[in-house]
C-alpha cells in the first residue's frame, strides 16, 4: 500500500510522514519512508533544488509545464527504488508525491487552464514514467501564514542557504497551492483525506495530528 502525505511547504509533512511510518511499524507492519524531492540523490532532484534556490528564474517566470518535468524526473529516477520498497514492505509512506506537482504547478495557472496541466502531469508520471498511484493521499491543511511560521523553525536545507526557498517565501503562492490541493482532494474524495492542522485558529499538537493520520492509515489498510 502506498500512502502519500501532501500539503504546502511547512505543513508538517516530513514530521508526520516519519511519525506515521514509526507508528505503523509499532503495529507490526513493515514500512518504508521515502521523501520527494530527493535533492541529494538524483540528477533531477538537484535541478529541483536549483529551481527552488531561484537559479532558473522567479516562480512566475518558470513555465509550470516545464517545471513539472523536473519534479517528475526526480521520481522517474527513483522508480526502481520505489518499486523495490513496495514489493518488500506492507506499506510505503511518501513525504510528497505526484499530487505535489499537480497542486504546485496547477496553482500557477488560471482555474480554467488547470485541468489540462493536471492531465499532463498524470499522463507523464503514471503512464509515461509508469509510477504507481497512491492508494491514499493525506492532505495536511493549514493557512499559508501558519505554514510560513513553521518554515522558520526548519533546519538548514542542503539545496539553499536561504531560510525560505522560492516557494516558501511567497505567502500568496502558498495559499493558492493550498486552495488547489483542497480542490483536488474534494474532486477525488475516494482516495483523499483532509486533516486540518488548526482547530478554532489554534495549531494542533504534532501528536494529536499524528494520531489522526494513524487512524486514517489503519482504516485504509483494513478496507
Ligand atoms: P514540511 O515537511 O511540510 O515542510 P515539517 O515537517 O518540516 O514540514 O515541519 C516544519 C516545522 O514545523 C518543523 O520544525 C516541525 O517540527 C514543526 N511542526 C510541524 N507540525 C507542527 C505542529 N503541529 N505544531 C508545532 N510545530 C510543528
Amino acid at each position: 500500500m502506498l500512502i502519500a502525505i501532501e500539503g504546502i511547504d511547512g505543513s508538517g509533512k516530513g514530521t508526520q510522514a516519519r511519525l506515521l511510518a514509526d507508528a505503523l511499524k509499532q503495529r507490526g507492519l513493515s514500512v518504508e519512508l521515502l521523501s520527494f524531492p530527493r535533492y541529494d540523490e538524483t540528477f533531477f532532484g538537484a535541478a529541483v533544488g536549483r529551481f527552488l534556490n531561484g537559479e532558473f528564474g522567479s516562480l512566475a517566470e518558470a513555465n509550470p509545464y516545464l517545471v513539472s518535468l523536473l519534479f517528475a524526473g526526480d521520481r522517474f529516477e527513483s522508480r526502481q527504488l520505489l518499486h523495490e520498497k513496495l514489493q518488500s514492505n506492507d506499506l510505503v509512506v511518501l513525504d510528497r508525491y505526484v499530487s505535489s506537482n499537480i497542486a504546485h504547478q496547477g496553482s500557477k495557472l488560471p482555474v480554467e487552464e488547470q485541468q489540462a496541466l493536471f492531465d499532463f502531469v498524470e499522463q507523464l508520471e503514471f503512464e509515461v514514467y509508469g509510477l504507481p498511484r497512491a492508494d491514499l493521499n493525506i492532505l495536511l491543511d493549514l493557512p499559508a501564514e501558519t505554514a510560513q511560521e513553521l518554515i522558520s523553525l526548519k533546519n538548514a536545507r542542503s539545496y539553499t542557504e536561504k531560510s525560505h526557498d522560492l516557494q516558501e517565501a511567497d505567502r500568496d503562492y502558498l495559499e493558492s497551492v493550498r486552495q488547489t490541493y483542497l480542490a483536488v482532494a474534494k474532486r477525488h474524495a475516494e482516495s483523499w483525506r483532509v486533516v486540518s492542522s488548526l482547530v478554532e485558529g489554534n495549531l494542533r499538537s504534532i501528536e494529536e495530528i499524528s494520531d489522526e493520520l494513524l487512524t486514517l492509515a489503519v482504516q485504509a489498510a483494513d478496507s
